[in-house]
């Protein structure tokens, strides 16, 4: 993604690079008014839907959409892309939803490419897709004029080229036709940095929703609180000041149903930034995508059994810790699973420091150097600051294999 704030204090420069999610051939215009846009669903009927697919009874149906594609890739950082991410978590989401009987799902692409079925229908339908968007956009020009909705543009993005635009409104309208219950699309953020081999500064996820006055407003909201908590057990929220609130609303992604083109409830995440240290080593990275994609999967189920999110579920753990861990090992797989075996037990990020300070990210530096030292005097071990073997044993005893 990439914005402008409209404030020139921030003037934060995010690239989800030169690529483009947004549509703004039409142009906003700030006037007062109420809500126009029936709700395309509710709460509650989206919950009564998923009681009777619970019952053998027609699936919930979730449209997975990792976000760019080989004509546009994304964000770049050293050997890791963005759409490399977005593919794996996407895979990964994809892959838990696949075992849940209670769900019907769809990826729009893999390493391979777009779906089959998908592609036939952008080919096929195209001069439709075109009209499709062109109606939307006369429609919610027109809605405007009379003052009934309002415009809320709070984060400005770049332009979509026409292939791009028209895949994505092509989403919409297969969705729509379709009965398509959720939309995800995954992303990871970018932003200005010094140059293209220097890592930023900011960290953290963002949750992004449709503006509250499109039809699938309401819903694709309380998702989105569902999904946020369960993130935010393990992840830091993005401290780019726009994105301070964590969930925000959006106007012009059209993922997120721009002029008001998608019916079903739509989240837009961008789980991170390219540069995170995490991503960097494979085999951690794969075990935290792993992980990110089980609490937006997690997120998800308590939203529609509205539920009470529970503590201390892993994509990680259990896990067998074979060889010590100190100061200085990088990459790790190792070193991950222990930072989230002490993120369960409330010591990480330890205290006095944020999730945005001490990420999970696989390398043993100071922030796990101290968490593990308080893990110890929590179990009465030598405060060494090293899991070593009695201290590998109590990890054993509480998160082992
Ligand atoms: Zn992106």
């Amino acid at each position: 993604m990439y914005y402008v704030h409209r404030h020139a204090i921030y003037l934060l420069i995010l690239l989800c690079a030169l690529i483009i999610i947004v549509d703004k051939n039409f142009d906003m215009r700030s006037q007062s008014g109420s809500i126009f846009f029936v709700d395309s669903t509710t709460v509650k009927k989206i919950r009564a839907e998923f009681e009777t697919a619970k019952k053998g009874g027609e699936r919930i149906k979730v449209l997975i959409v990792p976000g760019h594609d080989k004509e546009a890739g994304g964000a770049v950082f050293k050997k890791v892309s963005e759409l490399g991410l977005n593919l794996e978590l996407g895979g990964k989401l994809e892959e838990l939803f696949l075992t849940d009987t209670r769900f019907d799902v769809t990826l729009a692409q893999d390493s391979k490419g777009y779906n089959p079925m998908l592609q036939t229908y952008f080919t096929e339908k195209n001069d439709q897709i075109l009209e499709f968007r062109r109606q939307k956009h006369l429609g919610m020009y027109s809605i405007q004029k009379t003052g009934l909705v309002q415009s809320n543009v709070q984060v400005q993005h770049n332009n979509a080229p026409g292939d791009t635009v028209t895949k994505l409104y092509g989403l919409n309208m297969w969705a729509n036709e379709n009965g398509i219950d959720l939309v995800i699309h995954i992303h990871f953020n970018d932003t200005a940095r010094k140059n293209v081999r220097s890592a930023g500064e900011n960290s953290g996820f963002a949750l992004y929703i449709p503006d509250h006055q499109y039809s699938n407003a309401a819903v694709s909201k309380n998702i989105a609180q569902n999904v946020y908590v369960r993130l935010f057990d393990r992840f830091p929220q993005s401290d780019v000041p726009p994105e301070k609130d964590g969930i925000l609303e959006d106007q012009q992604l059209i993922g997120l149903g721009a002029s008001n083109s998608l019916d079903a409830p739509s989240l837009f995440i961008e789980y991170a930034y390219i540069y995170e240290p995490q991503f960097q080593s494979s085999v951690v990275r794969k075990l935290w995508l792993h992980e990110a994609a089980l609490q937006t999967y997690l997120g998800i189920v308590d939203f529609f059994e509205n539920r009470e999110r529970g503590v201390g579920e892993t994509a990680v753990l259990p896990y067998s810790w074979m060889q010590d861990l100190s100061m200085g090992i990088k990459n790790h797989p190792d070193v991950l699973a222990l930072q989230i075996a002490l993120n369960l037990e409330g010591l990480y990020p330890p205290q006095g420091s944020t999730k945005n300070d001490c990420p999970l990210t696989g390398i043993f530096f100071e922030c796990t150097k101290r968490a593990v030292k308080a893990f110890q005097k929590k179990y009465h071990l030598e405060a060494s600051g090293i899991a070593e073997r009695l201290t590998r044993a109590q990890l054993h005893i509480l998160y082992g294999k």
